[in-house]
């Protein structure tokens, strides 16, 4: 079984830097959803990003995203890549999905066989720089804490990250 080290290889850190790179450089669903059934943001205060997502959902599926803020190319192309993995997906998807990435991102045991994240495990490389966890962390905190309240449930706070809802 290759662990984190092997499949970290050379090739693949040139890869995933380009993933990266190309969502920093042409973020997809960059703006913001006028007909959005919620919005919410977020801060990184050890980096200075800023994400906002808004959502539209229909029939409990994500069926649009837009995200905006400005930070460093982590952040906003963690938001980019969210946002393209996310339309389409059930809520319950959704949640699921965004429950991997950020394993992906905070836990060592963490293994990348196990789940297809497609173009999201080029955020893999970013666990190995904890300064820059919470960069790729930071819009998948704003989606948790805009699918929480979707489903009517309390957002869990936390606290490195603050989020909150802008509208619902
Ligand atoms: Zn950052």
């Amino acid at each position: 079984m290759p662990n984190r080290e092997a499949r970290n290889a050379v090739d693949l850190d040139d890869l995933y830097r380009d993933v990266i790179l190309d969502h920093y450089r042409q973020p997809r669903n960059r703006g913001a959803l006028e007909s959005a059934s919620i919005a919410a943001e977020g801060f990184n205060p050890s980096c200075g990003d800023e994400i906002q997502l808004s959502i539209l959902l229909e029939d409990e599926t994500v069926s649009a995203l837009r995200f905006g803020g400005s930070g460093c190319s982590i952040s906003q192309s963690s938001a980019s890549m969210l946002t393209e993995a996310l339309a389409g997906r059930s809520l319950a998807d959704a949640r699921e999905l965004s429950g991997h990435v950020q394993d992906m991102l905070t836990d060592d045991g963490f293994d990348l066989d196990q789940v297809d994240l497609g173009d999201l495990e080029a955020l893999s490389g970013v666990a190995r720089f904890p300064v820059r966890i919470k960069c790729g962390l930071l819009a998948w905190k704003v989606l948790d804490q805009a699918l929480a309240r979707a489903a009517g449930e309390e957002p869990r706070e936390y606290d490195d990250i603050p989020t909150r809802i802008t509208s619902n």
